[in-house]
């Protein structure tokens, strides 16, 4: 039986181990608001930035970000967080016009695709005429290497410690867990690779997004270009990619984006490709695709179960 002195000093000590723990979280302190157009920069951010930030997507999980333009009120958003987190080499065609609204907030912009190394876009007339962006020559879809991810990731960490310097040994700390996940990952992504054989490594997809996927572990692209809805099937640029398919013996197509049922009935009747299931080009989705990770694995396992 505990006495009354006793239980009143254990009282008393859970109340200061309330206290401590409520001031680890720093009391009172507002969090780092960070904006983000990219959903693979907003799970870095959430994961570098920990209770230290708040992460506000704008461009959520789910949206396409081909078609993306902020309102009135993103642009509100984005002047009242400290930094602003983009993909870049073209993919927020809209980005120019935040600068000015960026300057005067005081807002650090932060841009992913200025510490990769760009590769070409593979969409030579490939017809965004009529998208609200376009991709101009780098392919902008760095995030589909896991050691690009792991470049931004490092951006990501020195821009928040830069803006919130109190919080630097968080952000290493963090962002050296996170790099050593993306390290196991890119591991990862490697063994499952190598159990297709070289010959099947071979992506026909209608979006010119998986560039730097093909490049790191060692792809072909068979890109569906040109082919938009109002192709025929009886177009000689249709003719030309069965007969590449069917050459190639490829199983399947990535080419979810092919408007024209009647093309991608054609390719498929005429070559045996089966269509390859959803890929995630532009971004997180949602439950086990709404982290990197859990996209990367996503897409992995998707190309190579299509393709064995
Ligand atoms: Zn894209």
């Amino acid at each position: 039986m505990m006495e009354g002195g006793e239980f009143a000093a254990v009282k008393i000590l859970f109340f200061l181990m309330a206290m401590l723990a409520g001031a680890s979280v720093r009391a009172g302190a507002e969090p780092i608001r960070v904006a983000s157009l990219s959903t693979v920069m907003a799970d870095l951010a959430r994961d570098i930035g920990g209770d230290r930030v708040e992460v506000v997507e704008i461009v959520k999980p789910g949206m396409d970000p081909h078609i993306f333009e902020p309102s009135p009120g993103d642009y509100k958003t984005i002047a009242n967080s400290r930094l602003l987190l983009a993909s870049g080499l073209g993919f927020e065609g809209y980005l120019d016009k935040l600068r000015p609204v960026l300057e005067k907030s005081g807002v650090r912009l932060v841009v992913g695709g200025e510490v990769v190394k760009p590769i070409e876009g593979a969409c030579e007339g490939h017809d965004h005429s009529e998208d609200h962006h376009h991709h101009g020559t780098a392919d902008p879809h760095w995030w589909q290497s896991v050691s690009n991810v792991q470049l931004v990731a490092r951006q990501i960490r020195d821009a928040l410690i830069a803006t919130d310097p109190e919080g630097q040994g968080t952000y290493e700390k963090n962002a050296a867990k996170l790099d050593a996940r993306l390290e196991d990952l890119g591991k990862w992504v490697r063994l499952q690779i190598v159990q297709l054989p070289k010959k099947n490594r071979v992506l026909v997809t209608s979006h010119d997004a998986l560039g730097y996927f093909a490049k790191d572990y060692g792809f072909e692209i068979l890109p569906v270009q040109g082919i938009s809805t109002s192709d025929q099937p009886s177009s000689q640029k249709v003719r030309d990619l069965i007969g590449r398919i069917q050459e190639r013996g490829v199983k399947a197509i990535f080419a979810e984006s092919i408007e024209n049922p009647k093309v991608l009935g054609q390719i498929t009747a005429e070559t045996g490709a089966k269509p390859g299931g959803m890929i995630y080009a532009d971004g997180l989705g949602s439950g086990e695709t709404g982290t990197y990770d859990g996209m990367m694995r996503h897409n992995v396992t998707t190309i190579v179960e299509a393709l064995k």
